[in-house]
């Protein structure tokens, strides 16, 4: 059984050159994160060889006594974590657990009302051609044009309008944060079920940093591999059990097969993790970090350059920069940053007056540069950086040392 040097040296390159590349660069990506090595262990763990259709207790293979502890334990923690009644730890991914969810709240061909994509919404809330907009009949919400607000009053018309079965609140996208009660009453104005999507935030909700949906919402979903820091994966939660049984049957055998048992065992991991001090603290740091990006991205200098930051600020994770005044598009923005050593992702802002492949902004995220350790002092660093990467005529050879030196002082998983 020889080592994977041995067996497969192409793919030991990428995982070296991958392992590289996270050292000595900045992740930037608002959706990224990097998980402990206790969490990288259970996901690389032999619970990967075992199959277990069904859930602890009930399963449709023989040998699931050890790994039902490990799904007991992901579903405990999730729940306590959250002060959910209700936790369904299966979905492989976001999108699954998104697809479980529409299917146990509406039926195929009901409307589903969520926010526009290109305002910050997510593929599996409505886009046509994900399984969301093909199998419902999707209506958006949009932010407001002046303000790049959610305007609750938009929503309250649309629902009126369009007499949703769902309502969705939740952004890839969004620097804000969502009044879940305000969504609450609407969907109860019109009849509809409401469905809180927190992938992004539910890291700062399990922190106590950001009001929580579950009182709120009928069904929340969220991943586990975004602020919540866990492996990739999806997390399905409610207040009670009103939907368990419609939602176990929709994860199982509605969208998946055998659930991935390492991952859930690396999940249970992580809601551990979650739970204390230091990640509270450490979320804590991520806000402050996005706070700061936003305040020197909003500088009399950094507006000269044509740089703007969308609603003025931010009281989450991530910051949109608005380039819409600058010579620069999002992917020019992208590409420069990338020179730079620092990763983010084009985002097309609301009313984009640029084409989707050009784009005019950038997503700009803080939660893997908080997990790896960087406090205020280092975020106003690398927001200098950003500011200067933006200017036309950057010197981006000089940035990437100076990401490099930064980079450096923060040494990730030493020893691996
Ligand atoms: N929901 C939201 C709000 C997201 O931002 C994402 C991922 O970007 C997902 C769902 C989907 O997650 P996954 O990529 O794990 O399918």
């Amino acid at each position: 059984d020889a080592p994977i040097e041995k067996v497969d040296p192409e793919i030991a390159a990428v995982l070296h050159d991958e392992l590289e590349r996270q050292r000595h660069t900045l992740e930037m990506i608002a959706s990224e994160n990097f998980v402990p090595r206790s969490v990288l262990t259970a996901a690389g763990s032999v619970l990967t060889n075992k199959y277990a259709e069904g859930y602890p207790g009930r399963r449709y293979y023989g040998g699931c006594e050890v790994v039902d502890v490990a799904e007991n334990l992901a579903i405990e923690r999730a729940k306590s974590l959250f002060g959910a009644g209700y936790a369904n730890v299966q979905p492989h991914s976001g999108a699954t657990a998104n697809a479980a969810v529409l299917a146990a709240l509406a039926q195929p061909g009901d409307r589903i009302l969520g926010l526009e994509l290109a305002h910050g919404g997510h593929l599996t809330h409505g886009m046509k051609l994900n399984f969301s907009g093909k199998l419902y009949g999707a209506y958006a919400y949009g932010v407001d044009p002046e303000t790049f607000l959610i305007d609750m009053d938009r929503v309250r018309d649309a629902a009126r309008e369009h007499r949703p079965a769902v309502i969705i609140a939740g952004w890839s996208a969004y620097p804000r944060q969502l009044d879940f009660a305000a969504f609450r009453e609407i969907a109860d104005e019109v009849g509809a079920k409401l469905w809180v999507d927190m992938a992004h935030f539910a890291g700062l909700v399990a922190a106590g940093l950001h009001p929580s949906p579950i009182p709120h919402a009928d069904v929340v979903s969220t991943t586990v591999h975004k602020t919540l820091g866990g492996p990739r994966s999806g997390l399905i939660l409610a207040r009670d059990d009103e939907y368990a049984k419609k939602l176990n049957s929709a994860v199982f055998p509605g969208q998946q097969g055998g659930p991935l048992m390492h991952v859930i065992a690396a999940k249970a991991t992580a809601f551990k993790i979650a739970a204390t001090e230091g990640f509270k603290e450490r979320q804590a740091r991520t806000i402050e970090g996005a706070r700061i990006l936003a305040e020197r991205l909003t500088t009399a200098d950094a507006r000269e350059a044509g740089v703007d930051v969308l609603t003025g600020g931010t009281d989450v994770h991530l910051v949109l920069a608005d380039l819409r005044d600058s010579p620069i598009d999002g992917r020019e923005a992208e590409d420069l940053l990338h020179e730079a050593g620092i990763t983010v992702n084009r985002n097309a802002v609301p009313f984009d007056p640029r084409p989707p492949m050009r784009t005019s902004g950038i997503r700009i995220g803080t939660p893997a540069l908080a997990t790896r350790g960087f406090g205020a002092a280092e975020f106003r660093e690398v927001a200098d950086i950003l500011a200067a990467a933006l200017k036309p005529g950057a010197d981006t050879a000089a940035l990437r040392g100076q990401v490099h030196a930064l980079a450096d002082r923060f040494p990730l998983y030493p020893g691996l």
